[in-house]
């Protein structure tokens, strides 16, 4: 028998009200998916499965139809990793962005595989430069930024720093965790050479997925290695072989597959503008609610926001972790500030089916209550 409080919380599916800056609250199309009866890894509908995921894919990162894109069995920060396991070699000088904690972690991954780290920063809460990243990058192998930087909801100006990246002829790994699938991304016209995201975050799909891209450009450079990747799991040619080449690699884990394609195609059906549309409503009607509270906007330049993370400074004297807890007996989830933002922001989750109004009714009218 198991003691009571744990069998309440095994027993007990409270319905919840995820509104973290991810995981994100699962599409229903998924969960139907997901319980679909089990079929093997190397079973000819799990490849006709793979190669439309591979395709949807392509839409969703904007990529050209050389790009290698699929799934890696792990949560976003494998995909991270598996960028710089695959593309820098010893000694290589990488420059990173690092405005937050997702940009230190890429600049702490890259000094792992042996990369020579060059950090381009900007205060917390302020975009990364371009003309900073203009000014180091002689000598670079590959330039490396996050998107939407989720630690303090700031939107990194990636279009204008693959424009000079692009003439230098290193690489450009982007980040592309909480923007992928919600936010505008045109991998091709922008030029960019790996991307990655998790499949919890923009796409509401289960966690355990990071769904990669790779150009042909990257592709290329990765075949000219001199020595082998140190990573054996996430190793580009391993990977092709069992995606393209329907080989043995690794069990991949299929469920996850049928859940997160049925995702990625409500995605595309809804259309990934109108997506992004979805997203800018929602945070206005979000703010234009709790701006008379005293909130108010973290990241103080417009252009800088990161319209699927709502990062709000909070009014003086709010009770930040109690009033959190007290929304969570409520079955309510939001996320504080992370390191240096505790305490001092709430980040609002807008990836996803997070950024419907049903949940944020009853996450503002239970903060309206507790606030009385
Ligand atoms: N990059 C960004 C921008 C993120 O927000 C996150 C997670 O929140 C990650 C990377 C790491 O992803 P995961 O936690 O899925 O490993």
């Amino acid at each position: 028998m198991l003691p009571s409080d744990l069998t309440t919380l095994f027993d007990d599916h409270q319905p919840h009200t995820l509104l973290t800056p991810g995981p994100t609250p699962i599409h229903p199309d998924a969960t139907r998916a997901f319980l679909r009866p089990m079929l093997g890894h190397m079973d000819r509908e799990v490849f006709a499965l793979n190669r439309a995921i591979q395709t949807d894919l392509q839409t969703m990162y904007g990529t050209a139809e050389g790009a290698f894109t699929a799934l890696l069995a792990g949560t976003g920060s494998l995909g991270m990793e598996a960028g710089f396991a695959n593309l820098v070699e010893r000694g290589d000088e990488v420059l990173v962005c690092a405005n937050g904690s997702f940009g230190r972690r890429m600049a702490e991954m890259a000094a792992r595989y042996g990369a020579r780290v060059r950090l381009v920063t900007a205060p917390l809460g302020e975009a990364i430069d371009p003309q900073e990243v203009a000014a180091h990058l002689d000598g670079v192998q590959m330039v490396a930024v996050v998107h939407g930087e989720t630690s303090t909801g700031v939107l990194n100006p990636v279009p204008a720093i693959a424009e000079l990246v692009r003439h230098s002829g290193a690489l450009l790994t982007v980040d592309a965790v909480t923007t992928a699938g919600m936010e505008p991304f045109h991998a091709e016209a922008w030029g960019v050479d790996y991307a990655y995201t998790g499949a919890q975050k923009c796409l509401s799909a289960p966690p355990g997925l990071a769904p990669i891209m790779v150009s042909e450009r990257a592709f290329s450079r990765f075949s000219a290695r001199r020595t082998q990747t140190p990573s054996w799991y996430t190793d580009f040619e391993g990977l092709r072989a069992y995606w393209s080449d329907h080989t043995y690699h690794h069990t991949v884990p299929v469920n996850l597959h049928f859940a997160f394609h049925a995702a990625l195609r409500a995605a595309l059906t809804e259309g990934l503008e109108a997506r992004a549309l979805r997203v800018r409503r929602m945070g206005q009607a979000i703010f234009a609610a709790l701006s008379p509270l005293g909130f108010s906007h973290y990241v103080k330049r417009e252009a800088d926001r990161l319209p699927t993370v709502l990062a709000l400074r909070l009014p003086e004297g709010l009770d930040d972790a109690g009033l959190r807890s007290r929304l969570r007996d409520r079955n309510i989830s939001i996320t504080g500030g992370l390191g240096p933002t505790a305490g001092l922001i709430w980040r609002l989750g807008l990836m996803g089916e997070a950024a419907r109004p049903q949940p944020y009714r009853i996450f503002l009218g239970a903060l309206e209550d507790l606030l009385g």
